[in-house]
């Protein structure tokens, strides 16, 4: 989401004759775009923030800001008592970040951070940077209120782009060359333009281009239609992946995490998807060590894991945010047993994500091509529709490189799976068909 969020920053100062530099020993201007949600988040933006330092040093004129969530909870302790950023922008502000550099150059601090009700940043076009995939943000803020949350503060109240200027920029972006889209919002599934919901979205999306990758994150459980289910099962390029923030096993902790559903009432949405879906991928969210949690609820949380079978999870341990519902609770589960379940978490969520693995050796799977992988160039590597890591080799060794048909950046090829890790899966390129 933040990706998303510095990809529309960037579309407006390109728009004002900034251009975007990877260097920062180049930059006039270094913004850090920052994230709430954990206290973990907040401390690398401390740290950064000290690195900018050192080219603040050196370039005085360095005009430093602060963009997103932190901006808006912390404002005047950035910029006054910690005196380190020229300029602090909230998530609902964006469109006056020419007019902040602009004082700033010229000496003056700024704050924006009015949280806005209608801010979707429709006619925004984002400058993106990332090839193949695209981003696009089809809602801002969320009302849920997670009594943990510290989102609904952040970035204000729920509102959804039209669903014609979301099919407009997926066409736009099938002209030029993207192949896979993740459409975002904290909760997609309550995503309203007062006519259309988000199955009629996903529908309209998919349509644009079949042959485009179409991903959406995140879902919230208690808002999964039936009617949703169905679309996602109707367009082949819909993909087969759907990430379903859990949170908790225990009805307890579901109850005073204010997710507004049941563990039995999730089990059976599950099941529902899988029916409709077959070979659908789950992912999750799972929070270790929320206010009161026993080692009862703890259980709850992993028998869960054991029942659903995610394909991954995200993990982490509670972190109080000040201004949330639950900071009032109090943080009562003390750190080490927080570390501890998180790490029962991890372990029981690695070892079914490798025994899903282990069942796709000797399968072929279909892979939209993202290029040579990072770690070594020998290797490239793509995703599967249900969102799974394929490392591959470009040609079998026994094949030459002038016969075989070498991959490309964008194209869908199958590869055999001979090996996986928990995380990943290694493969085989093969020869099309
Ligand atoms: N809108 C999404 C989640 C957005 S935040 C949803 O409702 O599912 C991403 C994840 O961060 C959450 O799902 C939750 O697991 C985690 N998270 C949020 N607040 C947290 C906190 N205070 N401490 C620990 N994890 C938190
Ligand atoms: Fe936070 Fe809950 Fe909204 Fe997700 S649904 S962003 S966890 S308040």
């Amino acid at each position: 989401m933040n990706t998303a969020d510095s990809e529309i920053v960037m579309g407006v100062l390109g728009e004002n004759g900034y251009t975007y530099t990877s260097d920062i020993a180049d930059a006039d201007v270094a913004l850090l775009n920052t994230c709430s949600i954990r206290e973990k988040a907040e401390e690398k933006i401390y740290h950064r923030l000290y690195a900018l330092k050192f080219y603040k040093k050196k370039n005085p004129a360095l005009v430093v800001g602060i963009l997103g969530c932190m901006a808006e909870r912390l404002r005047k302790e950035l910029i006054e008592e910690k005196s380190l950023v020229d300029l602090v922008c909230g998530p609902d502000e964006y469109r006056k970040t020419p007019e902040l550099i602009e004082n700033a150059l010229h000496g003056s601090r700024g704050i924006a951070v009015k949280l806005s009700r209608v801010e979707t940043y429709d006619d925004i076009i984002p400058l993106r940077t990332e090839g193949i995939a695209a981003w696009i943000s089809v809602m801002r803020g969320c009302d849920k209120f997670c009594t943990f949350c510290v989102v609904p503060f952040t970035r204000g109240r729920e509102r959804s782009r039209t669903l014609a200027s979301v099919v407009n920029e997926v066409h736009l972006l099938s002209q030029n060359g993207v192949k896979e889209i993740t459409l975002l919002g904290q909760n997609v599934n309550s995503y309203s333009d007062e006519k259309y919901d988000f199955a009629d979205l996903l529908a309209a999306v998919a349509d644009v281009d079949a042959s485009l990758r179409i991903r959406f994150t995140t879902s919230h459980p208690q808002d999964m239609s039936d009617k949703l289910i169905e679309t996602i099962a109707s367009r082949d390029n819909l993909c087969k992946y759907i990430h379903l923030p859990v949170q908790s096993g225990s009805d307890r902790i579901l109850q005073k995490m204010n997710r507004t559903y049941s563990r039995e009432h999730y089990l059976q949405l599950v099941e529902k998807i899988r029916r409709v879906n077959p070979g659908v991928a789950f992912s999750t969210d799972i929070i270790a060590g929320f206010c009161t949690e026993t080692e009862a609820d703890h259980a709850e949380t992993l028998s869960l894991m054991r029942e659903i079978r995610y394909d991954g999870a995200y993990m982490f341990k509670y972190s109080p945010r000040e201004g949330t519902k639950s900071y009032e609770f109090g943080d009562d589960v003390p750190d080490d047993v927080k570390t501890r379940r998180l790490n029962e978490i991890i372990k029981i969520q690695q070892s079914i994500s490798r025994e899903l693995n282990d069942m796709l050796v000797g399968t072929t799977e279909t892979v939209l091509v993202e290029g040579p992988s990072k770690k070594t160039k020998a290797e490239w590597f793509g995703r599967t529709d249900t969102n799974k890591v394929v490392i591959f080799n470009p040609a079998p060794a026994d094949i030459s490189d002038s016969v075989f048909d070498a991959p490309r950046i964008g194209e869908m090829r199958n590869v055999c799976i001979k090996n996986v890790t928990s995380a990943t899966l290694f493969g085989e390129l093969l020869p099309y068909n």
